[in-house]
């Protein structure tokens, strides 16, 4: 039997606070409404709120500063983590070629392999990006670790043309930047830079 769990009004909060950060709705930097219209819009008492909200600087998401408001600090993984989870790509009884097909197309790309061994998740499979290139890794290198390919992300950097056709990369990628960007970072920002 599965487990019910449940969640309490600051629980339900706190996440909402954390899913406008995550879905970069309330980006780093930015002030969040105010209490009052916070309170209001979600229907919740001001304490609630106010609990949610000290749980959140407490993890270092947000900041509130004293006369000023509260600001976004940084971004949560978990929602990210927890929509992944949703998704069900990582469940035990998720371990096939197909599902590995739905992981591909999630981040813009395909799965090149026919098959796999249902279950095995630790032998390399081979997949290709949403630019063609392909590699080889394992479904947990992928899936868990959260590698996709190694000729796009280490260089040139083109984050923002990645995030465009990579919905996987987009989540962690927009609540930073804005959509309109067009960042390229290629081997001269490496200039004066010396391996320790
Ligand atoms: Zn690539």
């Amino acid at each position: 039997m599965e487990k019910i769990v449940r969640k309490t009004l600051t629980d339900q909060i706190f996440d909402y606070i954390q899913d406008q950060i995550a879905n970069g709705n309330w980006k780093r930097g930015e002030k969040l409404p105010s209490e009052t219209e916070l309170a209001e819009k979600l229907g919740v008492s001001r304490m609630s709120l106010r609990a949610a909200i000290q749980r959140s600087n407490t993890m270092g998401l947000t900041e509130t500063k004293v006369g000023e408001g509260t600001f976004v600090k940084k971004i949560s993984m978990r929602p990210f983590i927890e929509n992944l989870l949703k998704s069900n790509l990582l469940s035990a009884d998720n371990d096939d070629i197909n599902d590995m097909r739905k992981a591909a197309e999630f981040r813009g790309g395909k799965c090149l392999s026919d098959s796999m061994t249902k279950g095995d998740l630790r032998s390399p499979i081979t997949w290709s990006c949403q630019f063609g290139h392909e590699f080889k890794a394992s479904p947990t290198l992928v899936l868990l670790g959260g590698h996709w390919c190694p000729e796009c992300f280490p260089m040139p950097w083109n984050y923002d043309e990645i995030a465009r056709g990579n919905p996987f990369f987009a989540q962690v990628w927009y609540p930073l930047h804005d959509k309109d960007e067009d960042n390229y970072y290629d081997e001269s920002i490496f200039k004066g830079f010396k391996d320790m």
